[in-house]
């Protein structure tokens, strides 16, 4: 089987500063895989160069076969790669399904059709009792399965969720977790970024932890957590 996704010996700078350093990950179909690390790590950064924010500074990302450096995110969302955002402002104004209606325009210019398939995934969600209130009304835990939702319309292969679980409540990461599950279930390739990883370890299948733009260690979620060079990477000596 080849990976659904690589990066090949990925590298970011930014003027003087090297967010990733030299990255090479793979990712398999249907597989849950944590990208961890500390807070400046680099994670966001390879999230982008996944999803098509901007091209590496060097580097290739292959998807499902096909070299994408340097198509547009609008090219990979085609493709199959889907990312969570951060609601943006300009639509908290509209209603929740509207949200998620944009992300069904990906697939179907029908209107009809992506009414219908953003029902699907909004109940899917656990969202579908709120279709019709603007997405400002929505709670935080109610907008983060939002932006899930939306990415899902979008029928991805591969689904791009950047710190989805953090900051919400014990019992809200709970349903979150269970959330992430039921999608893989539905077929779709998951890679996720946490800083936490009390959340994350119980969930995937494999992580990949990087620290100072670079892959530390990868593994699974059991020697991770006991790897001498990732506890004192998240304790900061
Ligand atoms: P993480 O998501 O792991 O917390 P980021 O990928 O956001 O880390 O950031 C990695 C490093 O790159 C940080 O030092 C950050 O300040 C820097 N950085 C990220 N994006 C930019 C940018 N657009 N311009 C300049 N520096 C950036
Ligand atoms: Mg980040």
């Amino acid at each position: 089987m080849s990976p659904l996704l690589e990066t090949k010996a990925v590298w970011q700078r930014f003027g003087g500063l090297v967010a990733n350093s030299d990255v090479s990950i793979a990712v398999e179909p249907g597989e849950i895989v944590g990208l961890i690390g500390p807070n400046g790590a680099g994670k966001s950064t390879l999230f982008n160069l996944i999803a098509g924010v901007r091209p590496p500074t060097q580097g290739s990302i292959i998807f499902n076969g096909e070299d994408v450096t340097r198509l547009p995110a609008a090219e990979r969302c085609r493709r199959g790669i889907a990312r969570t955002f951060q609601v943006v402002k300009s639509f908290e104004t509209m209603s929740v399904i509207d949200n998620v209606i944009v992300g069904a325009l990906v697939r179907t210019t029908v209107m009809r059709e992506a009414r219908r398939k953003a029902h699907e995934v909004l109940e899917f969600c656990g969202l579908d009792a709120r279709a019709e209130v603007p997405a400002s009304d929505l709670i935080p835990s109610e907008k983060r399965r939002l932006e899930v939702a939306r990415a899902l319309a979008t029928e991805p292969k591969l689904l791009l969720l950047d710190e989805v679980l953090t900051g919400l409540t014990a019992k809200e990461a709970e349903k979150g977790v269970e959330l992430v599950r039921r999608v893989r279930a539905s077929g779709v390739t998951v890679l996720m970024v946490e800083h936490v990883m009390e959340i994350v370890m119980p969930l995937v299948d494999r992580a990949i932890v990087l620290d100072l733009g670079k892959v530390l260690v990868e593994g699974k979620p059991a020697d991770i957590v006991r790897d001498p060079k990732v506890i004192s990477a998240y304790l900061g000596d």
